[in-house]
């Protein structure tokens, strides 16, 4: 049964259901993005009116998704494990990325993809090889080895579009590649690759490479490497201490070009496109920050939602992998102060389209266990419905790339 029964649902967007096969399947994830995320996120960007909501919301079908880990010392998952339980179907422990408890390799949604002649492709505002893409196409037991993940992107799962941040980890030290080592923005920024030049292997390997937004618009590329940050395409931080959401190529940007380039291929594609900064942003309880990343997201889902429009058969999914922050919203009341220092009480904010204004206040810098709400339109998309496990939207997504 739907968890909403809104009136507002683009029904429009969910032709197709059924047991149609999905011949394309966009994943959008929101890292850290929680109920509470959501509705931040939707209180200031387009306001509490009726009829008003964030296109996430609008897709047809909806659930809750149950977000523990398989891990022997932690309750609450991390990127990693709940990456790996949508990607595999599989529950396993915090760090671990697309193996099993035992550390046994696992086949991903995206590998499943190119076995079926798709085509593939990862696209994030954080590192490429950051634990949420890296599931879905790397298998190491501790997701820190990023230059092996990059290693096996190139030579084990393939995908053909990279897009996102993370070209540190492609370069070996003393070789800073296109961004340069140390910058004001974060001086502690310096390459620090452990296999190789892997930049000039996936040039060899037929991708083209790009480091900068002029870059992508241009590429004609069918096999697409793009590095746009030694890091994160962002900088997290505390309010005032540096903090900074301004990626060099704009999630949507990225998506855009993803999905050009990935329609070419006759038999459809899967992407994984992430938007990092939310989660990021809530470690350091930075609202403000958090907002305008979930803003850029909601903008990607409108992208995919025209994207569907234009080529039916195409399954979108907007998840989040867990909540982080332990966030709640707030009026406005000097009586009710209930943190101090990072989790102090963070705004206020304004309730776009009205006076009102809220507060966000956050309890924790960590993840916490709350279920995180999934919405879907397309082939399969009914299946999302009800409360659900994240190890549930593999089989969900598997089925309806199979049509049944
Ligand atoms: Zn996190």
């Amino acid at each position: 049964m739907p968890i909403w029964t809104g009136a507002s649902r683009d029904h429009h967007a969910d032709r197709g259901q059924g047991h149609e096969r999905a011949r394309n399947v966009i994943v959008l994830q929101g890292d850290g993005m929680a109920t509470a995320q959501r509705d931040l996120i939707r209180l200031v960007t387009v306001g509490n009116q009726a009829g008003e909501d964030l296109v996430m919301n609008k897709l047809a079908h909806a659930g809750l998704v149950h977000t523990d880990p398989a891990d022997p010392e932690e309750a609450v998952t991390d990127s990693a494990a709940a990456a790996t339980a949508f990607s595999t179907g599989v529950k396993t422990f915090n760090g671990a990325i697309g193996v099993d408890a035992d550390g046994n390799p696992v086949p991903t949604l995206l590998e499943d993809a190119r076995r079926a002649g798709k085509a593939t492709g990862l696209v994030t505002t954080s590192q490429v090889t950051d634990a949420t893409p890296a599931a879905y196409a790397a298998h190491v037991t501790d997701r820190a080895q990023q230059s092996e993940i990059a290693r096996q992107f190139l030579e084990g799962s393939k995908p053909d579009v990279i897009l996102g941040g993370g070209e540190d980890f492609w370069y070996p030290a003393g070789n800073p590649g296109a961004w340069p080592d140390n910058p004001p923005t974060d001086p502690t920024e310096q390459s620090k690759g452990n296999r190789g030049n892997l930049v000039e292997r996936a040039e060899a390997l037929g991708y083209e490479y790009v480091s900068d937004r002029d870059g992508l618009a241009d590429a004609r590329g069918r096999k697409l490497l793009g590095l746009f940050a030694n890091e994160e395409m962002f900088e997290h931080r505390e309010e005032g201490e540096g903090d900074l959401y301004d990626p060099a190529v704009p999630l949507p940007e990225m998506a855009e070009k993803a999905l050009d380039t990935l329609s070419r291929d006759r038999d459809g594609f899967f992407v994984l496109i992430e938007e990092e900064g939310i989660d990021e942003m809530a470690h350091e309880n930075n609202a403000g920050l958090m907002i305008k990343a979930g803003a850029a997201l909601d903008a990607t889902v409108q992208l995919a939602v025209d994207f569907a429009r234009r080529q039916p058969g195409t399954l979108i999914v907007v998840q989040g992998d867990h909540e982080t922050g332990g966030l709640t919203i707030e009026n406005p009341d000097d009586e009710d102060e209930s943190g101090e220092e990072l989790s102090r009480e963070d705004g206020p904010f304004p309730v776009a389209g009205t006076d009102l204004e809220v507060f966000a206040d956050w309890t924790t810098g960590q993840h916490t266990g709350a279920d995180t709400p999934i919405t879907a339109s397309g082939p399969g998309s009914e299946r999302f419905d009800g409360v659900i496990d994240n190890t549930d939207v593999h089989g969900a997504i598997a089925a309806a790339m199979r049509g049944r």
